[in-house]
C-alpha cells in the first residue's frame, strides 16, 4: 500500500512536554518505511537554537529519522517558523535533504511548490518584518554565536512576544493571503501547492490547481498521501 508514494507532514511542533507526537512520529514512520519520499515541511521541531542542541530529543529524533531513512526512502527537511535555524548540519545527522523554502518538485508528473506557509500569511505584516530581518545571513550568525544556554532564553522569550507564537490553535495563526498564493504559484509555474503552518487541515481550489494544507500533530496526526494516482489528506 506505502510503496511508491510519497508523503507530507509539518508542525509536530515535538517538544519534551509532547512525548505523545513523538510516539506518534515513530509509528507512523514504522508503516511508511521504504517508501518513495517523506517531506517534513517546516516546525518538526516546537523550537529550535542550533544545531549543536545537545537535548535528547534532538538526538533521539536524529536517530528516528536515520533509521527511516535508510529503510531506502528519500527524506527532505524544510524549516518553519519555529525551527527556521535548523541547517545543514543537522539535516544530516537526520539523513535529510535540505530543502528551500519555496522549493517546487515534480510530484509524479504534476509540478508542485512546497512551502512551510508563514511566507504566504503576508496580512501579518509584524511577522513579516520579522522573517525577512531573522532569515538574513548577519541575524543568524550573530544568535548562532551566543552559547547553548543564551539561544534557549532567548527563544523561550520569543515565544512569549507573540500571542500566536505561543499558540497552536488555528484561530490565533493569521490564515495565507489568497492574493499571494495565486502569486507564487504563477511565479513558479506550479500547478499544486502543499503547505502547513496555519494548522487549518484542507484542499482548496486555487486558479492554477490545488493547495493541499497540512495539520498539526496532536491527538491526531495529519499526514498527504500522493502516488501517481491521487492525493489525500488522512488523520493516522
Ligand atoms: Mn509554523
Amino acid at each position: 500500500m506505502h510503496l511508491h508514494a510519497t508523503y507530507f507532514i509539518s508542525d509536530l511542533h515535538l517538544d519534551p512536554t509532547r512525548e505523545h507526537v513523538s510516539r506518534a512520529l515513530a509509528t507512523f514512520l514504522t508503516d511508511i518505511a521504504g517508501c518513495d519520499a517523506l517531506y517534513i515541511l517546516g516546525d518538526l521541531f516546537e523550537a529550535w537554537v542550533g544545531d549543536d542542541d545537545d537535548a535528547a530529543l534532538a538526538r533521539d529524533t536524529a536517530q528516528l529519522l536515520r533509521n527511516f531513512r535508510e529503510s531506502g526512502a528519500q527524506l527532505a527537511f524544510m524549516p518553519g517558523n519555529r525551527d527556521f535555524l535548523l541547517g545543514a548540519g543537522f539535516c544530516t545527522r537526520m539523513g535529510a535533504q535540505l530543502l528551500p523554502d519555496p522549493s517546487l518538485i515534480n510530484l509524479y508528473g504534476t509540478p508542485t511548490l512546497l512551502l512551510h506557509g508563514d511566507s504566504l500569511c503576508t496580512d501579518d505584516t509584524e511577522y513579516q518584518r520579522f522573517r525577512t530581518l531573522s532569515r538574513t545571513p548577519a541575524w543568524r550568525q550573530q544568535v548562532l554565536a551566543m552559547n547553548l544556554g543564551e539561544r534557549r532564553t532567548l527563544a523561550s522569550r520569543m515565544r512569549q512576544m507573540s500571542h500566536e507564537a505561543q499558540s497552536l490553535k488555528a484561530e490565533d495563526i493569521v490564515d495565507v493571503n489568497s492574493g499571494e498564493v495565486g502569486r507564487v504559484m504563477q511565479a513558479w509555474g506550479a500547478n499544486q501547492l502543499i503547505h502547513g503552518h496555519t494548522h487549518r487541515p484542507a484542499r482548496h481550489t486555487e486558479a492554477r490547481g490545488p493547495r493541499w494544507v497540512l495539520g498539526a500533530w496532536d491527538s491526531s496526526a495529519c499526514v498527504l498521501r500522493a502516488d501517481a494516482h491521487s492525493v489525500d489528506l488522512v488523520d493516522i
